[in-house]
């Protein structure tokens, strides 16, 4: 072949035009690789039609066109316009149907589509295209005058509601288009919308568009490309609204990424018997068991099956219904999970017996069904254990700790109803029918079970505050299952025998009715739902591990065993625990915990009698007087230290010398004052002018960590004494278990403050090795929890022989955020996407992360081999381990149940550096 000079070639290309728009169908311009640009719907909606799959024909417009709209002013690109027109060309060429024709007319489907699925949370709308001239063409091309008007029934409803906010107005009004469909049934004496003829739908539609003049002062929109840029506006808006930005701060969505458009040629499951709709996923959602899971409903659309307005019948009885689709569809779920190569929620159509796919997607699935797909997928051959451990969220895991309810508490329970099992676990809470109410009752320390006939993505904040979630309509795929599961909530749904009544607050079953704010109980593993409280149990990994259950009595305990190897053959990072007894520290070490990266010494005195002797050394006017209270915390502290070490057989241990801030331990209550007072056989007084004495604005910024230890030498004295002793008590014990403490300094800024207290915990280990005659392996460093320590690491790492960060504190005083006052505007904060996840849940990582990575750096210039930890809440949280990961920390450390979490997470970090 001929090659063109390289000068011709430049000066022949024209400027090329961004490109917005993206065809599927005949001519496919996308696939599966673009959902960044695509979003997840229309990437996949690309894949299926270059495999062969049926899917109707559409386009895509991209999420860049989003981010467009919202910078500048809600517009759009110039192209767009004509971009638009030519991909609705594209369609009516392929299918031989014109928009907005009054014989034979396309109508489409307009539906959102982001780059992670978001499912309920934004809008869309089904047969765009008609009005009073296409119905009628509808009607005759279909030979079905009913099904037409259904049709235009349908879309006005949902125009109405989506682009022309048609809406209840409050949580108790019912949906004003359901309203007058009801009264309209109630009215003609029938029970089920199949039953009103062509007439009585016209009647709807007249009465529908009146709704929509009376609510909005405008006319319902005849023209079909007004009617398409509506559509496209709402559905771009939708990114914005109030239940898709909460979705997005609860997964860590970024705003940025957009929502693109996805317009689609309709098919019709409503056409009558030989047709109908449904959603299906090629595994069980709720427990990763390979059996084909999902439900359909005849002569019917896809709204109908996901709003979970009529119960739909499950997927199996198909087979009898349908016998061909059926087979169809079955080619189909093995076809998509083999390409996919993932399980798949996928949609369906039948239309007069042609079956139709018109989206699929990575099913949504509990935390037990991902762990079970990933393994038994891997067994499968269908993915590598490194693609099975990746396509498990960390937090997945936690789900096969939770509890169940107590065996021997449910035996004696009522049951008083059922409904189907949608989200595995055991709730017991208060009843709250709504969310409004769910949120007021967890704010008085009340846990609930949210209960409503059906819920809707408004609800989001109420089914995120509740412990589970009961509706009486709507399948496994309706909105509350969906997010119920994704949520990792117990949920029951489409519970028939229960009714709820919002205006009386009652629920009703059978014989019973409860009241809101009375106990109810529901297992989302069996869809039982029993009135009153139920103790709950531990979940099957937690016996197995306490030694309560045979390991090969328990499937769930063996997926979670190969899952942990797994991932504990990946790893870099060691996963240590947050400690302060030998009861923590057994329960984190039967998780997986290496070692203990930070025992706070100060929740060792809050027990009994030690609070009253750390109270009267608080107190205390001078050396003697601490002196002599010290000595008496001294044999406490060695104590449980010893049972530590016992606890860790020889794994490091990281003792953190005090660091309360004061004001925790003193008592606010004069009586208690008193009883202190006579305790210590002190005048009243003198316990409130010490008090007075000691009183500091701001205590957490005040006399705490190394400064209490630099001012009151004999504190830090009597710990590394304690310490030492118990070390040596340890290693000299007959079974001679190794220790090795790691000595931790809190809130350290300056090089001097380590320098000061390395000094005594140097002198006391020379005295106690000397007078117990033994070597006690033991290193000393520092937490870094002010920006100050991170900023001059070079310096502290002189010193120090490990750094921790403690990054509760880095994190408060980086951001200037009390960690214990955000409460105010924080929800402000959120709703404006400010933070995109709580600072002190998920690691800032563009602020105070820098900071992390500087010091980390810094450190090690200083000392190449300086070992790095984290021990503040962060390190509990798979992304934040993702980023200790990238930075190079030795280990992290979280609380005794986040390990497994922890384990799987810094699996996938490693992983996920190296591809
Ligand atoms: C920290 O500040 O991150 C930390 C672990 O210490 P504490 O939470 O005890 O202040
Ligand atoms: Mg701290």
């Amino acid at each position: 072949m001929k090659k063109a000079s390289k000068k011709t070639d430049l000066q022949s290309k024209k400027p090329s035009s961004k490109r917005y728009v993206f065809a599927f169908g005949r001519e496919t311009d996308g696939n599966a690789r673009m959902r960044e640009l695509l979003g997840g719907k229309g990437a996949n909606l690309a894949e299926m039609a270059s495999i062969g799959l049926p899917v109707p024909p559409g386009f895509t417009i991209s999420t860049e066109v989003c981010n467009y709209f919202y910078n500048h002013g809600k517009t759009y690109p110039k192209q767009l316009l004509k971009d638009v027109k030519n991909g609705v060309q594209k369609i009516e060429a392929q299918l031989g149907k014109n928009f907005g024709a009054s014989e034979n007319p396309l109508l489409v489907s307009v539906r959102s589509g982001a780059r992670d699925s978001m499912p309920g949370m934004m809008d869309t709308i089904l047969n765009l295209g008609l009005n009073d001239q296409t119905v009628e063409g509808l009607s005759r091309s279909s030979g079905n005058p009913r099904f037409a008007w259904d049709c235009y029934r349908r879309f006005i409803q949902m125009y109405g509601d989506v682009v022309m906010g048609v809406q209840a107005r409050n949580e108790e009004e019912e949906e004003p288009f359901h309203k007058e469909l009801e009264k309209l049934k109630i009215s003609l004496g029938v029970s089920a919308d199949t039953e009103l003829t062509t007439e009585n739908l016209k009647t709807l539609v007249t009465r529908y568009k009146a709704l929509i003049k009376k609510r909005t002062r405008s006319v319902f929109p005849q023209d079909v490309m007004q009617q398409l840029w509506g559509a496209i506006g709402a559905v771009f808006g939708s990114w914005k609204n109030e239940r898709a930005i909460l979705y997005r701060q609860e997964y860590g969505i970024p705003a940025e990424w957009g929502t693109a458009v996805n317009i689609q040629s309709m098919v019709f499951g409503n056409t009558g018997n030989d047709s109908g709709t449904g959603v299906a996923f090629t595994r069980d959602p709720a427990n990763g068991e390979k059996i084909f899971y999902g439900e359909y409903l005849i002569n019917a659309q896809g709204e109908d099956v996901v709003a979970g307005v009529r119960t739909p019948q499950p997927i199996q009885m198909m087979a009898q219904t349908l016998p061909n689709s059926f087979k169809d569809l079955e080619k189909v779920r093995i076809k998509l999970e083999r390409h996919f190569c993932d399980m798949q929620d996928f949609e369906f159509t039948i239309e007069n017996g042609r079956l139709f796919i018109l989206q699929t997607r990575n099913g949504k699935r509990t935390g037990l069904a991902a762990v079970r797909i990933a393994v038994e997928m891997q067994k499968e051959r269908l993915m590598s254990q490194k693609e099975a451990l990746l396509k498990i969220p960390a937090e997945s895991i936690d789900s096969l700790l939770v509890p169940i309810f107590d065996p021997k508490a449910l035996k004696a329970a009522t049951v008083i109803g059922h409904g189907l099992p949608a989200g595995p676990g055991a709730a017991t809470g208060r009843i709250a029918f709504t969310a409004a109410n769910a949120e007021i009752e967890t704010r008085k320390g009340n846990k609930v079970v949210l209960c409503r006939t059906e819920t809707s993505p408004d609800d989001l904040k109420g089914m995120l505050l509740s412990q589970g979630i009961l509706t009486s309509r709507g399948g496994v795929s309706s909105h509350a299952a969906l997010v119920a599961r994704q949520l990792g909530k117990v949920c029951v749904c489409g519970a028939g025998d229960v009714v709820i009544n919002y205006e009386k607050r009652t629920l009703k079953s059978g014989k019973v009715t409860l009241k809101e704010g009375d106990y109810i109980s529901i297992d989302g593993s069996t869809g039982a739902i029993y009135k009153g409280m139920i103790e709950s149990a531990d979940s099957d990994v937690k016996r197995v591990l306490e030694g309560k259950l045979r390991p090969t009595n328990s499937y769930t305990f063996s997926l979670f065993e190969t899952v942990m190897k797994w991932a504990d053959r990946q790893r870099s990072l060691k996963i240590r625990t947050n400690a302060d007894t030998p009861a923590m520290a057994k329960q984190a070490v039967s998780f997986g915990a290496e070692g203990i990266g930070l025992c706070r010494t100060e929740h060792m005195f809050f027990d009994g009698d030690r609070i009253n002797f750390m109270r009267q050394m608080i107190l205390a006017v001078d050396e003697v007087q601490r002196r002599s209270a010290l000595k008496k915390l001294l044999p406490f502290q060695k104590k449980d230290f010893v049972g530590l070490f016992k606890e860790m057989n020889g794994r490091p241990v990281t003792i953190r010398l005090l660091d309360p801030p004061l004001h925790e331990f003193l008592p606010q209550d004069d009586v208690v004052r008193r009883q202190l007072a006579e305790k210590l056989g002190v005048p009243f007084d003198f316990v409130i002018d010490r008090i007075k004495a000691l009183h500091e604005e701001n205590p957490m910024l005040g006399c705490r960590g190394c400064r209490l230890g630099i001012l009151y030498p004999e504190i830090t004295e009597m710990q590394a004494r304690a310490i030492f002793e118990a070390a040596a008590q340890v290693q000299k014990s007959k079974k001679r278990i190794k220790v090795n403490p790691e000595i931790m300094i809190p809130l350290v800024g300056f090089q001097e403050e380590l320098a000061d207290q390395l000094t005594i915990v140097h002198r006391v280990a020379k005295e106690v090795m000397k007078a117990r005659k033994v070597r006690i392996n033991y290193i000393v460093g520092t937490m870094i929890e002010v920006p100050r320590a991170a900023i001059t690491a070079d310096e502290i790492a002189k010193e120090a022989d490990f750094f921790s960060f403690g990054t509760n504190d880095l994190t408060q005083t980086t951001l200037g955020l009390s960690r214990d006052d955000m409460g105010l505007f924080y929800d402000e904060y959120q709703r404006k996407e400010i933070y995109h996840k709580n600072p002190f849940a998920s690691l800032d990582k563009t602020g105070v992360g820098k900071l992390v990575n500087y010091a980390a750096h810094k450190g090690r210039q200083t000392k190449s081999g300086l070992k790095l930890g984290i021990c503040g809440e962060h390190a509990g949280d798979p992304s934040s381990i993702d980023f200790c990961h990238k930075a190079g920390l030795n280990y992290v450390s979280c609380s005794p149940p986040r390990v497994p979490v922890a384990r799987l997470a810094a699996a996938q970090a490693k992983l996920r550096d190296i591809e």
